[in-house]
C-alpha cells in the first residue's frame, strides 16, 4: 500500500471545511452534521438529539453485524411526513384555503414491511394513507390498519382480478378509490361493482398537456403511458352517468413524473388540471379529491438547481404553488376547494436511509519501484532523470509535455525490442514520479486546468468498498442517479486522497465513478488514506427507490438492516435488526435448496474419498466448511 504525501498536513483544516466539501448542510436538509470528533452524525428529528454513526457501526461490529449494513431513521420518516402536512398546513392557512391536504405514500417507492410499518405508525395522526400501483401492492396494503379516515387509492394498469380484489376490499376498507388509468378498465369496474353490490370511490387520472422535467420527463405529455385525454374523459363521464355510477367519481388524478426539477413545470400542470378539475366538477357533482400524484423533487446534489440530480424550489414553495394555483381557478368558477391529495414518495422516504459499508483497500495506478539510473541506461531513461531534476513549480507545464513525449518514445522503443521489461520498468517508474512532482506544483498553483485532467487522474486511487452497487444504489447504474458520499469518520482531517470506489461485483460498471457536488459533478472523491483502522463512508439518500430495485448481480444479496431512533441527546437505541441474505438464501430465490445442494457437494466429496483421492477425515471438514458457508452473509469478511 502506497500513501500519497498530505500536501498541507491537515493545517487548519476544520470540520466545516468538510461540511462544505462534502455538501452536508447543502443536501442534508437538516438531518445530518459532523462533531468535534470529526465524525458523522445524523439528527433525526433536525434537533439536539444525535447518533454518531461511527459508535453504532462499533456496537454493531461486536455484536456480528459486519458491513455492509443499511441503517434506516424511522424518526427521518415521520419527520418527513410532518413536514409535508405542516407545508401545506402553511399554504392553506396563508391563502385561506377552504379545502383540507391529505397525503398518500406510494409502495412503489419502498414496500418493505418494515419500512411502510413505520409510515403507517407515524402516518396515522394525520391520516395519512397509501398508495397501490398493482394487485400485489394492493394487497401489501390491506395488511395495514390504516385510519379510516386515510385514503387507499388504487393505480396502474389494471386486469379483472386487480379491479375485483380492489372491488370486493371496500366492504372492509371504505377508503379505497379505484383510480381508472386506461379507458378499457371501466367496462369491468361498472359490471363488476353491480356484480358484487359495491359502491366505490371512483378516480379518473387524466393525461396533461404539461410535462415534468429531469429524467422523468416523458411520464407527462399527451404520448404519456397512463391517463385519459380529454375525449376519453368525457366518454368515461358519459359512461358513469348512463350507469348511474357519476356519485361514485370523486378523485381527479395526474402524474407528470418522478423528480421534477423545476417548479414552473408543476405549476403549469397544477393549473392545466385545475382546469379540468373545475370543468369535471361541474359534470360529477361528488367530485372532491384533487390528487396531484407524485414528483416533488430532491435536492441530491446541494446545488438547488434544475439540474437532473437536484430541484429549484423545497417543499413549502411547491405546496404554496399547488394551493395557490387551484384555489385561484377554483375561485374564478366558484367551484368549491378541493380536498388536495398528494403521492410524494422520494420526498417522504429518501432521507431515512444510508449504506455504511467499509472501503477495504486502496488500489493506485502507480507503484514505487527500486531502481537508480545508470550511466549506460538508455537515453529516453535519462531523460526523465533530467525532467525530474529539473521541474520545478515555474517550469511544470513544459516539462509535463515533455516527460508525455518522452513517455511515446518509450513505448515506441519498447515495441521495437530496444528496450527490455526491466528499462521500461525504470522509464515508466521516473515518468510517475515526475507525475507526482506535476501534481503537487499544480496543486500548490491552484492550476484546475483540464490539461491536468491526466494527472489528477494518475494519482487518484480506487477504492475498494465492501458492497453491491447494484443491491444497495441501483439507480446509479441504471439511469446515472447521484448519491452523496461522505466518510463516516475523520472529518476533522483533511482527506489526502481523492479516488474513485469500486464495488465487490465482477462487473466493470461496478465503480461509482461520479459524486454529487454544488457546482459540477465530481469525477472523484475526497478520501482519507487507509491505515489499520476501519474506515467506513456513508452513500446516503437511498430511502426511495432503492430497496425496491435492487438486484442481486453476483448473487451479492440484501444487506443487513438495521433501525436506529435517538432518544436523548445523545442516546439512541438500535430498535430492529433485520439479518442480510446468506448465500442460502440468495441461491433459494434462484430455486437451489439448500439440501440439495449440500447433498450435491457431499456426494462429489464422497466420490473422491472412494476413488482414494481424498482421505475421509480431509472429506468431512471440507463438508462441514462448505455447510458453514453456506449460511454466511454473501459479502466479504473484511
Ligand atoms: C411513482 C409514482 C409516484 C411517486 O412519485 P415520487 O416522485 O416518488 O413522489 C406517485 N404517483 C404515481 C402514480 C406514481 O407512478
Amino acid at each position: 500500500m502506497r500513501k500519497m504525501k498530505n500536501i498541507d498536513d491537515g493545517t487548519g483544516w476544520k470540520i466545516e471545511k468538510s461540511k462544505e466539501l462534502y455538501g452536508i448542510d447543502n443536501w442534508g436538509s437538516g438531518y445530518f452534521d459532523i462533531n468535534r470528533k470529526g465524525n458523522l452524525l445524523v439528527t433525526p428529528n433536525k434537533g439536539k438529539n444525535k447518533v454518531e454513526i461511527l459508535q453504532v457501526i462499533e456496537y454493531l461490529k461486536k455484536n456480528r453485524i459486519k458491513p455492509p449494513i443499511l441503517l434506516r431513521f424511522p424518526q427521518i420518516l415521520e419527520s418527513r411526513i410532518s413536514e409535508l402536512y405542516d407545508s401545506f398546513g402553511r399554504s392553506i392557512n396563508e391563502f385561506q384555503y377552504q379545502g383540507s391536504y391529505k397525503g398518500v405514500f406510494p409502495l412503489k417507492v419502498n414496500q418493505r414491511k418494515d419500512v411502510v410499518e413505520e409510515i403507517v405508525r407515524v402516518g396515522r395522526k394525520y391520516n395519512y394513507g397509501l398508495e397501490a400501483g398493482s394487485k400485489p401492492e394492493l394487497i401489501e396494503s390491506l395488511f395495514f390498519k390504516l385510519s379510516p379516515e386515510s385514503l387507499l387509492v388504487c393505480n396502474g394498469y389494471k386486469d379483472k382480478h386487480y379491479i375485483k380484489t380492489a372491488l370486493q376490499a371496500t366492504h372492509f376498507r371504505k377508503n379505497i378509490i379505484l383510480v381508472i388509468d386506461q379507458l378499457n378498465e371501466i367496462n369491468d369496474i361498472i359490471r363488476q361493482s353491480k356484480k358484487l353490490s359495491v359502491n366505490p370511490g371512483l378516480g379518473i387520472r387524466i393525461r396533461l398537456y404539461s410535462r415534468g422535467s429531469g429524467k422523468w420527463v416523458e411520464s407527462g405529455g399527451e404520448a404519456a403511458k397512463f391517463g385519459l385525454n380529454t375525449g376519453e374523459l368525457l366518454s368515461a363521464i358519459e359512461k358513469l352517468k348512463s350507469n348511474g355510477m357519476i356519485q361514485n367519481l370523486n378523485m381527479l388524478h395526474f402524474h407528470i413524473g418522478s423528480q421534477i426539477t423545476e417548479i414552473r413545470r408543476i405549476q403549469n400542470a397544477v393549473k392545466e388540471a385545475s382546469r379540468i378539475y373545475v370543468e369535471v366538477k361541474k359534470l360529477a357533482p361528488e367530485l372532491e379529491y384533487f390528487n396531484i400524484g407524485g414528483g416533488l423533487g430532491i435536492d441530491y446534489d446541494g446545488s438547488k438547481t434544475s439540474s437532473d440530480a437536484s430541484a429549484n424550489y423545497a417543499m413549502q414553495e411547491y405546496a404554496n404553488n399547488v394551493v395557490f394555483t387551484l384555489k385561484e381557478i377554483c375561485d374564478e368558477e366558484g367551484i368549491e376547494h378541493p380536498t388536495i391529495v398528494s403521492e410524494s414518495g422520494r420526498a417522504v422516504a429518501v432521507y431515512h436511509s444510508m449504506l455504511i459499508t467499509n472501503l477495504a483497500y486502496e488500489k493506485s495506478i502507480i507503484h514505487n519501484v527500486d531502481f537508480e539510473v545508470a550511466e549506460d541506461d538508455s537515453n529516453v531513461i535519462q531523460k526523465f532523470q533530467g525532467c525530474f531534476n529539473e521541474v520545478t513549480v515555474k517550469n511544470y507545464r513544459e516539462y509535463f509535455h515533455d516527460s508525455l513525449e518522452y513517455k511515446d518514445e518509450l513505448i515506441n522503443m519498447f515495441n521495437l525490442g530496444q528496450l527490455d521489461l526491466a528499462e521500461k520498468a525504470k522509464g515508466e517508474a521516473l515518468f510517475y514520479n515526475v507525475c507526482q512532482k506535476i501534481h503537487r506544483f499544480i496543486k500548490q498553483t491552484g492550476n484546475e486546468s483540464e490539461e491536468f485532467d491526466y494527472v489528477r487522474k494518475l494519482m487518484s486511487k480506487k477504492y475498494i468498498g465492501n458492497f453491491s452497487l447494484f443491491q444497495s444504489m441501483p439507480d446509479f447504474w441504471a439511469i446515472g442517479q447521484l448519491f452523496p458520499i461522505v466518510p463516516i469518520q475523520k472529518l476533522n482531517r483533511q482527506p489526502e486522497c481523492v479516488g474513485t470506489i469500486l464495488d465487490m461485483t465482477c462487473d466493470s460498471d461496478g465503480e461509482i465513478d461520479r459524486f454529487t457536488d454544488v457546482m459540477d459533478v465530481k469525477e472523484m472523491l475526497e478520501l482519507h488514506s487507509l491505515d489499520k483502522q476501519p474506515y467506513y463512508v456513508a452513500v446516503l439518500l437511498l430511502g426511495a427507490y432503492q430497496d425496491a430495485i435492487g438486484d442481486l448481480h453476483n448473487l451479492f444479496g440484501a444487506v443487513h438492516e438495521v433501525h436506529v431512533v435517538v432518544k436523548d441527546e445523545d442516546e439512541w437505541d438500535i430498535k430492529k435488526v433485520i439479518k442480510g441474505d446468506n448465500v442460502s438464501s440468495v441461491l433459494k430465490m434462484l430455486h437451489f435448496n439448500r439440501p440439495g445442494l449440500v447433498k450435491s457437494i457431499e456426494s462429489s466429496i464422497q466420490k473422491a474419498v472412494d476413488e482414494d483421492d481424498l482421505n475421509p477425515l480431509t472429506a468431512k471438514s471440507i463438508l462441514n466448511n462448505m455447510k458453514k458457508e453456506i449460511n454466511e452473509y454473501t459479502y466479504l469478511d473484511f
